[in-house]
């Protein structure tokens, strides 16, 4: 669509849009990868690990095969273990959990600041037993979670950090891109997210060089020289088209992410007003400069909500409709309705807004002005 065409409907997400932005550098990462006759670690995933460990001010970045496996990959090498306990937000992508269940220790979840949305600090030492092995924050919607009162608690209690990074490519907290605090961070490179390859993708930057080490041979069949298997390990590689893809990508993001922002500043300034109807705006604490993966509010009417937005032609998502704790696969941890209640009530109220590097200005107007109408006869 032409950048001042009046919009009619508005997607939740235009990744066609986001991804075209790039077509001639990716085109040219293709060709490139498809005449190297190499596929698979090579020179394009070296290139991408340096370029997204600088970026993240890391020692290292380690390109693994998708978000999933870089938690698993980044949990095992700070040495979780089977039985152990890992502490978890309540309110996150049920990836999360998995991650812990995966490698045979146990999510216990912590509820979340309702400000912010992310693991509430205030709550995370109640919640360590002395099977507590590692603390795993996430940064959900794109805004970095307390990462020094965390930090505070891991190092009196003895505990590693592992962060979620999934949703926050280029975030910052107290001024400083996020990517080196813990003592391991995931990043999924997913389609959708900030920075997206054209398939599945990951990695793990770290400041540690053990930890770095140990998951650049637990990716890759346990293996440091080819055919000699030092541990049981998995194949879990960024392959080298996908390293080509987002490195020909990242130069963008930034800007990206300040696109994101303008949009979330509007959203912010113009919707201030709607609170009288029930609309409540996400916050964004002193410590944080968020990258708006999501721009995230709330409704007690959330449902009706949306279909209002949807018949005016306003896409949007719930991220996310069931908490893990409520999810049928997680049905063995026996927390039932009310359990992890502030969790709940964010699953009933939260809805998801348009937001993306390729949306108008007229399209993020049309978002308010469909807002401003609708909020009022809910
Ligand atoms: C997307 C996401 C993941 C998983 O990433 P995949 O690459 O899809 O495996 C993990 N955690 C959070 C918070 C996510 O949003």
């Amino acid at each position: 669509m032409r950048r001042d065409a009046l919009p009619t409907t508005v997607p939740f997400l235009d990744l066609r849009g986001a991804v075209g932005a790039h077509k001639a550098q990716m085109m040219a990462a293709f060709e490139r990868v498809l005449d190297s006759g190499w596929y698979v670690m090579g020179r394009e995933l070296q290139c991408f690990e340096a370029a997204w460990a600088s970026y993240c001010g890391a020692s290292h970045a380690v390109g693994v095969a998708n978000g999933l496996d870089a938690l698993i990959l980044a949990l095992e090498a700070v040495g979780v273990q089977p039985g152990d306990e890992v502490i978890v937000p309540a309110n996150t992508y049920i990836a999360t959990w998995l991650a812990v269940s995966h490698l045979g220790a146990v999510p216990v979840p912590v509820e979340p600041d309702p400000a912010t949305c992310n693991i509430d600090v205030t709550r995370i030492e109640r919640a360590i037993t002395p099977r507590t092995r590692a603390l795993l924050p996430v940064h959900l919607y794109g805004q970095a979670a307390d990462l020094v009162p965390i930090i505070d608690i891991a190092c009196r209690h003895g505990l590693a950090v592992v962060e979620d990074a999934a949703q926050a490519h280029g975030a910052c907290y107290r001024g400083e891109r996020i990517g080196a605090h813990g003592d391991a961070v995931a990043w999924s490179f997913y389609p959708g997210k900030n920075l997206g390859a054209l398939g599945d993708g990951g990695a793990v930057t770290t400041h540690r060089d053990d930890v770095a080490d140990r998951i650049r041979v637990a990716r890759n069949y346990g293996s440091r020289v080819k055919y000699h298997n030092e541990v049981m390990g998995r194949n879990s590689r960024l392959d080298e088209l996908q390293a080509a893809l987002l490195m020909a990508r990242l130069p963008a993001l930034d800007s990206e992410n300040a696109a994101r922002a303008a949009i979330a500043e509007r959203y912010l300034d113009e919707l201030d007003g709607l609170g009288r109807h029930g609309l409540t705006l996400p916050l964004v604490p002193a410590y944080a400069s968020p990258v708006w993966h999501l721009f995230v509010v709330r409704h007690p009417q959330r449902n009706k909500l949306a279909q209002a937005l949807a018949e005016r032609g306003v896409g949007t998502v719930i991220h996310y409709p069931v908490p893990p704790h409520l999810q049928p696969a997680y049905a063995h941890l026996g927390l039932k309705a009310g359990a992890l209640p502030f969790s709940e009530r964010l699953h009933e109220q939260v809805l998801s807004l348009p937001i993306g590097p390729a949306q108008t200005p007229l399209q993020t107007e049309f978002v308010i002005d469909a807002l401003r109408s609708v909020l009022p006869t809910l």
